[in-house]
């Protein structure tokens, strides 16, 4: 196997400054010899894709890695079809008609989809998910669907100044996943909340944080532009 002494280095820096928060490598870009190394060596237990194409071209060399496949990106609902069998979380679910579709299909596939309910905290024009007043609602409705078993929430924060900015939408966001979703989780399943980012963990985790979402700290900048 190839080595990649620099990705050891930096997973085990990050996993000292946040003990105890699930490190998923965001791994869109990132050749697969890379992401092999990072589970098989640096024992990473979750990598997250976030476009069906790249994922769908990577699976056959990704699918037996002793780890969970999770989607977090965009996901339009004509191709819940392609990834329904393929991973094990979407974190990114950010209306009822998505939630209705991916439903449909893991019905089709006999399983139950494990998703998360995806908030705009920033109140971004350019960012999917529920504005924060919609989450109670939202997140009621997306436990009546019988093939699909929320687990939390997920939040892409706004680009942020400061550290402070940082901790004030993470707050928020922790504020709606204990309001509206830990009681609520099936009680077999850890609830699951999905906040930070490489230039955010620390804030995340210390804003109650279950999994912080990682790409360039790991793997070095992305080299093309339009990557989220
Ligand atoms: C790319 C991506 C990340 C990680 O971004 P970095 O800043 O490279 O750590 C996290 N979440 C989502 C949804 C992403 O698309």
């Amino acid at each position: 196997m190839m080595e990649f002494p620099e990705i050891k280095e930096r997973i085990g820096k990050i996993r000292s400054e946040i003990p105890g928060v699930d490190l998923l490598l965001a791994t869109k870009t990132v050749d697969t010899d890379r992401i092999r190394y990072a589970v098989k060596e640096c024992g990473v237990g979750y990598i997250g894709e976030n476009r069906v194409q790249e994922l769908l071209e990577k699976y056959d060399r990704i699918k037996d890695l002793p780890c969970e496949i999770h989607f977090i990106g965009t996901l339009q609902k004509n191709k819940v079809k392609y990834i329904i069998d393929k991973v094990s979380l979407i974190h990114s679910v950010g209306s009822v008609s998505l939630c209705e579709e991916i439903d449909r299909q893991a019905e089709k596939h006999g399983i139950v989809m494990n998703v998360l309910c995806e908030v705009n905290i920033g109140r971004e024009e350019s960012k999917s998910g529920f504005l924060p007043e919609e989450v109670p609602a939202a997140f009621e409705k997306m436990l009546s669907f019988s093939h699909v078993r929320p687990l939390g929430l997920m939040t892409m924060a706004p680009v942020c100044e400061n550290r402070e900015d940082y901790i004030k939408f993470f707050t928020k966001t922790y504020r709606l996943f204990i309001d509206n979703c830990v009681k609520k989780v099936d009680n077999r399943y850890k609830p699951v909340l999905s906040m930070g980012m490489s230039g955010s963990y620390r804030e995340a985790a210390q804003c109650g944080a279950t999994v912080v979402r990682i790409g360039s700290a790991v793997f070095g900048e992305r080299k093309t532009k339009n990557d989220t």
